[in-house]
């Protein structure tokens, strides 16, 4: 009797998670977007999330990327000051993004906002 050395351990599936740099909400990776630095210092939307480089990420809707932009969060992470060009291009990108969520979490929506529980700054 030849047993194969097939092993079925069940195991759950890791999925990688990562933080939005904007609004600091742990999501898994795939459904953030990544921003690169390259080690040139050129900073820019990762479609692949393949890049090497530094990697940021990002929630993929409008707000995060505009206050991440405001609040200079890619600047800190990076610890550089992003190019006109780049920003131009990061902003070209940021144009592109939906103004609102998706997908609104059912949660947030039965809640009245009167009753704020967390106080979520920065
Ligand atoms: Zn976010």
């Amino acid at each position: 009797m030849a047993k194969s050395a097939t092993k079925q351990t069940k195991r759950p599936k890791h999925v990688p998670l990562r933080s939005c740099v904007s609004c600091h909400e742990t999501k898994p990776k795939r459904e953030l977007l990544r921003v690169v630095r390259t080690p040139d210092g050129h900073v820019f939307v990762d479609a692949t999330g393949k890049k090497s480089g530094r990697g940021a990420y990002l929630c993929a809707k409008l707000s995060c990327w505009e206050h991440a932009i405001k609040k200079k969060r890619l600047e800190q992470e990076f610890e550089l000051t992003i190019s006109e060009e780049d920003r131009a291009g990061l902003d070209a990108f940021i144009a592109t993004l939906p103004k609102d969520d998706p997908i609104p979490p059912p949660e947030k929506m039965a809640k009245s906002s009167a009753g704020r529980k967390k106080t979520v700054e920065g």
